[in-house]
């Protein structure tokens, strides 16, 4: 694996690759990588905000032993007018071997992945526009799979703002690979009608019947191309006490805005496996980063 950039491009054996190696780092303290003892360095570029996903890749390359570098694009060349690739290149030449990248742009690593860069680099997908966040989809497979094990029929229902959420995207594709039944659930205004072998319901308490995991999804405001009706949809698709099933999961990629996708009563009382997810995504982003090492220095 060269490069992290949808799931779409890796085979199911390489997936459970990486929830395998990730169990092991649950479990032990690494002295280096598992495959290799190598020095090695990580620049994390983010266009866009974020706390978990740049907090965990950072943790997650310190744990390994790896050297990391933020770079800040507001005090750096780009606002010079240098463009992302020959900022890249120029950063694989200072000596950086993975990128992890966050844009606004979907398609935008796929198109720097095919350029050529003048040393061996490898992009690693930290959420793009609201197409995939390959990451968030392993370490919510990771997740789920700690709690329910196998996935095939597992009833797994996605509430919210579907057609915005590149994590929607990512855990349809993988999840569905592993035989969950995904159902999603959102007013006609959030439903993304390119899904269209994914099972809608608009109505949420149909919905979270006998579901297993319920993982609810941010609005997300800075995609809107129209204002919603906040309160009517808080009212109508909420999760909270009272239609969330007693034994199922209940997750969230987070930040979660609360009282508006899940209430703080439900938050506060079955909030723990939300809190799970950022933890299990270090050992995951560990395993991803350790298996591209590989790569790179073979
Ligand atoms: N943190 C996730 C993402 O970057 C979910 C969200 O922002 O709502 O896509």
């Amino acid at each position: 694996m060269n490069h992290l950039i949808d799931i779409k491009n890796l085979k199911n054996e390489e997936i459970l690759e990486i929830i395998e190696l990730a169990k092991y780092y649950e479990k032990h303290v690494p002295e280096g990588t598992q495959r290799k003892k190598q020095k090695g360095s990580v620049v994390l570029l983010f266009f866009e905000n974020s706390t978990r996903t740049r907090f965990s890749f950072e943790m997650a390359s310190r744990k390994l032993g790896l050297d990391v570098f933020n770079f800040e694009a507001q005090n750096s060349s780009i606002s010079k007018g240098e463009g992302v690739f020959d900022t890249l290149n120029n950063l694989n030449a200072i000596g950086c071997d993975i990128a992890i990248i966050r844009h606004t742009k979907e398609g935008f690593i796929e198109e720097l992945a095919r350029k050529h860069y003048a040393y061996e680099l490898s992009l690693v997908n930290a959420g793009e526009g609201k197409s995939s966040h390959p990451t968030q989809a392993l370490l919510d497979f990771y997740t789920l799979t700690k709690h329910l094990g196998s996935l095939d029929g597992k009833k797994i229902v996605i509430v919210g703002d579907i057609t915005h959420s590149r994590v929607a995207k990512s855990n349809i594709e993988l999840l569905s690979r592993f035989g969950a039944k995904i159902v999603c659930c959102s007013p006609d205004y959030f439903k993304d009608s390119t899904l269209k072998h994914i099972k809608y319901e608009f109505d949420i308490n149909t919905a979270l019947k006998d579901a297993d995991a319920v993982m609810g999804l941010r609005i997300q405001k800075e995609r809107l191309e129209n204002q919603i009706p906040l309160a009517n949809y808080i009212k109508d698709y909420q999760i909270n006490e009272k239609n969330m099933p007693k034994n199922a999961i209940l997750m969230h990629p987070g930040p979660v805005n609360r009282d508006v996708e899940i209430s703080s009563a439900l938050l506060d009382t079955k909030g723990d496996v939300i809190i799970e997810q950022p933890r299990n995504g270090v050992f995951v982003r560990m395993a991803v980063l350790d298996i591209i090492f590989e790569g790179v220095q073979r």
